[in-house]
């Protein structure tokens, strides 16, 4: 299949539904003047990936696209919406907007078709190519899970799986595990975990647990002080707190069972456990490794956008469009692309800004 457009969305999680959604406002038509690529099976981006007792760290009304309010769930009875909330609303999300996303098709390669600087770029994924005058990555961390290097790691005998792979409980009834990662996911990991097995948490650093009566609404109000700051031309020390802890009410939980007792990190893994560096050791049958993910940027590399600093470097009006290649935009990674961009309510104002810097130029 061929495709000629104007915008090619990489990525139909809720990053680039977000900015699907602005350009449909703006007046582009989903299908012709835009095309959403996406390689997932199904609706949701990432969250039908996450494990089954993943929960918000916000309530419903805290998580909300541009144009249409999450449904309400009864915080009060149930607790911060489940994952399958969440994936419920981005289905209903691109529907509601006609938003035309085309899956699965995972992109391989971005590249320029020709020297002009102003020409189309070119999009390949698999029998798809598609050429279009910008490009937008929305493509999240999820499929790029971080493993840190730790001697012993190919010797232990045990299981190791990241946060990415675990998926419930259940499968680890019984056994020892230990935790590895001192933010959210690692402390909702070690919340559900420690019920059916015995647990060791680990961090590199001692963890920072928000007060009992902060949840995620405190970083959005912290994130858009920080765009009002910027926008008005002022520094801002970012988003204060975004890796720490939420406790959630299983968290909470697990610290009222004495399991949410951080311990060093280990130094290595012997054939059977954990080691430190005093000799201690610990037996143990599974290591979870809660460390975080990359930006899923694979697909971009021969653009060759890393500048000296090792990172892909972004500016602009919106913040997002890439210095290294102006026709290409980066939204939903994290901070250093937007504000809490890699949240749900976060990535609104980033997605906006995008739609808008695009639609200048078109
Ligand atoms: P994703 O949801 O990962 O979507 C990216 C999409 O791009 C996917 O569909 C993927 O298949 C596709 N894709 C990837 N590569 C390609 C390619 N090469 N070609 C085509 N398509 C591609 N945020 C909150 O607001 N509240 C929370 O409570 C919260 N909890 C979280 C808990 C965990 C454990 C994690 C990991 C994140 C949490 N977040 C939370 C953060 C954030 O909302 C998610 O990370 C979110 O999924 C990011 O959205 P995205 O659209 O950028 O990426």
């Amino acid at each position: 299949m061929r495709l000629d457009t104007r915008v090619i969305i990489i990525g139909g999680g809720q990053a680039g539904l977000a900015t699907a959604f602005y350009l449909r406002r703006a007046g582009l038509t989903p299908g012709e003047d835009f095309a959403v690529l996406d390689a997932g099976a199904e609706p949701g981006g990432s969250w039908p990936h996450m494990w089954e007792g993943l929960r918000l760290f916000s309530p419903a009304t805290y998580s909300s696209l541009p144009g249409w309010m999450m449904p309400a769930w009864d915080e009060s009875r149930l607790g911060f919406p489940p994952r399958t909330h969440v994936v419920d609303y981005l289905t209903r999300y691109e529907a509601r907007y006609d938003l035309h996303v085309l899956r699965p098709h995972r992109v391989t390669s971005v590249a320029r078709a020709d020297d002009d600087p102003e020409g189309p770029m070119t999009v390949a994924a698999g029998e798809v190519t598609a050429a279009a005058r910008f490009v937008v990555s929305a493509t999240g961390t999820w499929d790029r899970p971080f493993w840190p290097a730790y001697p012993g790691m190919r010797e232990f005998r045990g299981r190791q799986l990241h946060a990415a792979q675990y998926q419930a409980p259940g499968e680890l009834a019984g056994r020892r595990v230990v935790v590895v990662g001192g933010g959210n996911s690692a402390a909702q990991i070690l919340a559900e975990v420690s019920r059916v097995a015995e647990t060791t948490w680990v961090t590199v650093r001692p963890p920072g647990f928000l007060p009992d009566d902060v949840d995620g609404r405190v970083l959005f109000a912290t994130a858009r002080a920080r765009i009002r700051a910027l926008s008005e031309g002022h520094e801002h020390s970012g988003v204060a707190g975004l890796g720490d802890i939420v406790m959630v009410p299983s968290v909470v939980d697990a610290r009222e069972r004495g399991v949410l007792e951080p311990h060093p990190m280990f130094t290595r893994l012997t054939p059977t456990g954990v080691a430190w560096a005093d000799g201690t050791e610990r037996a143990a049958d599974a290591v979870i490794w809660c460390t975080g993910f990359r930006p899923a940027l694979r697909h971009l590399t021969g653009l060759r956008l890393h500048g000296e600093a090792g990172r892909v470097e972004v500016g602009g009006p919106s913040g997002t469009r890439v210095r290294r290649e102006p026709r290409l935009y980066l939204v939903g990674y994290g901070d250093w692309v937007g504000p809490a961009s890699a949240t749900l309510a976060g990535v609104g104002p980033s997605a906006r800004d995008t739609a808008n810097d695009i639609m200048a130029r078109l």
